[in-house]
């Protein structure tokens, strides 16, 4: 893929995931199996509060990342505890239970501090505000934008959060999982990363960077931005959006809310943002089917 002017890799990956070290159904090795079995490349075992032994485990194909996701904190007056989604710790980060952690953000510290990386989860799940996120994590990478586990109520896309969280000043990625726990959560969401090769070291430099875009289908071919102008190529999609600060954006498929009976099919995307400043552009993209792709925003 033509990232930035930079030829890159495309490794599919679900970097959310549960097995039986915590309340998943599947085994680590079954869970294994179905990921391979479907041609992902990566996948990041996050059991709750317990890490996994993923060196020893059989990837069949696949890198297979250390992580954990953490729930330190009930938030008053609420009760809500934070689930945060942590990628790249060491097999052996000592965890154990919730009273590790007294707040939220000593939890992402201890994470920062054993070289991983935080991003937090399903926020919309949770009954977090934006502003709750805001206010009480610094130095996380991101958050979820899509998450298959979560649709069982409705909540399973956080794309509004997110938004408030770029026009709030957050420089946020999104990543798009499944949070797998049992068979009806399988292959719903995935973040594609953008990398030379799919060495854990690798992989996850491409993730604290940003290289990689979230996606429940639609498959981002080019993204560039030179001179101010926004370009892109991608599967066939009938929505195609650059969405930005406030009252700002750009609709690439207009004529689809005219006809929408027949929506004609899009694939590629170019604008001029050159006279554009002091805000953030991100594209999202969805198929005729309502699968969504989401590019990391660009900032101005
Ligand atoms: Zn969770
Ligand atoms: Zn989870």
């Amino acid at each position: 893929m033509n990232f930035f002017g930079r030829e890159l890799n495309v490794y599919k990956a679900n970097l959310h995931t549960h097995s039986t070290v915590s309340d998943g159904k599947y085994t680590p090795q079954e869970v294994i199996e179905h990921y391979a079995a479907q041609g992902y490349d990566v996948l990041a075992f996050t059991d709750h509060r317990k890490t996994n032994p993923v060196s020893t485990y059989d990837g069949k194909g696949m890198t297979l990342l250390s992580g954990i996701e953490l729930h330190p904190h009930i938030m008053e007056p609420r009760e809500i505890h934070w689930h945060l989604l942590s990628l790249g710790v060491p097999e052996d980060f000592p965890y154990g239970d919730d009273s590790n952690f007294k707040t939220a953000q000593e939890a992402v510290d201890a994470v920062n501090a054993a070289g991983g990386m935080v991003f937090c989860a399903h926020p919309y799940w949770c009954g977090l505000t934006s502003l709750d996120v805001k206010n009480n994590l610094k130095n996380i990478l991101g958050i979820e934008v899509f998450n298959s586990s979560c649709r069982y109520i409705g909540r399973e896309f956080n794309m509004q959060s997110w938004d408030e969280l770029l026009e709030a000043g957050c420089r946020y990625n999104a990543l798009a999982v499944d949070d797998v726990h049992s068979q009806s959560d399988l292959f719903g969401g995935y973040t594609c990363i953008l990398a030379e090769n799919k060495e854990p070291q690798s992989l996850l430099n491409a993730i604290r960077k940003g290289d990689f875009y979230a996606s429940m289908g639609p498959e981002f071919k080019k993204i560039t931005f030179e001179n101010g102008i926004l370009e892109a190529e991608f599967s066939p999609c009938v929505k195609v959006n650059v969405l930005a600060n406030a009252s700002s954006g750009y609709c690439a498929s207009w004529d689809n809310y005219l006809h929408p009976e027949n929506p004609e099919e899009y694939t590629s995307l170019k604008k001029d943002f050159s006279q554009w400043k002091n805000c953030y552009i991100r594209i999202q993209i969805q198929d005729k089917n309502g699968k969504y792709a989401w590019s990391n925003p660009i900032w101005l």
